[in-house]
C-alpha cells in the first residue's frame, strides 16, 4: 500500500438517441451509462484490442456483481463492451455518474494514498480461501486462520474476522497492514482507485 496517481474514467449518462455521444466518450477513455426508455440502465465500456475490459472498467462490472459482457455488433458503439445494469445496482451505477458530473472530459487523475486512508481495511467482507490458509501455515503463522482472527459461516465460507469497530485486526495505527506479505488473496487483488475504494472512501 502506498501512494498513486490513478487515472479514471468518468462516468456519464446518456440517453440512446445520443448513443453516438456516449460511443465517443467511451473511445476516449469514459465510462457510459445508457439509460433507457423505460429506465433501465445499460453500461457501455471500452475494451483493449484483445477484446478484454480494461482493469477499472472490470471492476466496475464487479462491483455491481456483473460478471458478463457483450461487445455491441452493430452502430456508433460497435466493438465496445456492454452489460445489463440489475435492478438494484441502477441507483448506484447512476449515483457514480452524479458524481463525476463535476469532472469535465473522459479521464480524470485522483491521487491516493493508502496509508493516509485505509478506509479498505474497514467493514469488509475478506474471504479466505485455501490459498490463504495454506499461505500461513507455510510461514508458520497457521495462528492467523484460528478463531480469534478469522470466522466460519455454517456453509463453509470462511473470512476476516474484524474488531467490533469494523477496523480489521491486522491494519496497523500508521494504517500498515501487519501482515503484509501474507495478506488475503481477496486483500492483493483490491484495486486502488477502483468504484469499490471511493465507494470505502465514500466518494
Ligand atoms: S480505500 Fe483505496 S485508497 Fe484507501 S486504502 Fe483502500 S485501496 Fe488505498
Ligand atoms: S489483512 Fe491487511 S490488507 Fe487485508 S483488510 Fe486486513 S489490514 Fe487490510
Amino acid at each position: 500500500m502506498s501512494a498513486y496517481v490513478v487515472s479514471r474514467p468518468v462516468w456519464r449518462r446518456f440517453r440512446p438517441r445520443f448513443l453516438a455521444r456516449a460511443a465517443a466518450h467511451v473511445r476516449a477513455g469514459g465510462h457510459a451509462a445508457i439509460v433507457l426508455p423505460d429506465e433501465r440502465v445499460d453500461l457501455l465500456l471500452s475494451v483493449d484490442a484483445q477484446g478484454k475490459l480494461t482493469e477499472l472498467g472490470l471492476w466496475s462490472l464487479l462491483s455491481i456483481e456483473q460478471q458478463r459482457f457483450r461487445r455491441v455488433s452493430e452502430g456508433p458503439a460497435l466493438g465496445l463492451a456492454t452489460a445489463r445494469v440489475k435492478r438494484q445496482y441502477e441507483g448506484s451505477v447512476l449515483d457514480w455518474c452524479e458524481r463525476d458530473s463535476v469532472h469535465p472530459g473522459a479521464l480524470r487523475e485522483v491521487a491516493l494514498d493508502c496509508l493516509e486512508c485505509g478506509a479498505c481495511c474497514h467493514d469488509a467482507n475478506v474471504v479466505l480461501d485455501d490459498v490463504d490458509l495454506s499461505r500461513w501455515r507455510g510461514a508458520g503463522r497457521g495462528d492467523l486462520a484460528g478463531r480469534a482472527y478469522v470466522q466460519r459461516a455454517r456453509d463453509g465460507k470462511i473470512t476476516l474476522r474484524f474488531a467490533a469497530s469494523g477496523r480489521c485486526q491486522h491494519l496497523c495505527e500508521d494504517r500498515r497492514c501487519a501482515i503484509y506479505e501474507l495478506r488475503p488473496d481477496n486483500c492483493r487483488a483490491f484495486v486502488v482507485g477502483s468504484e469499490a475504494c471511493l465507494s470505502a472512501r465514500e466518494e
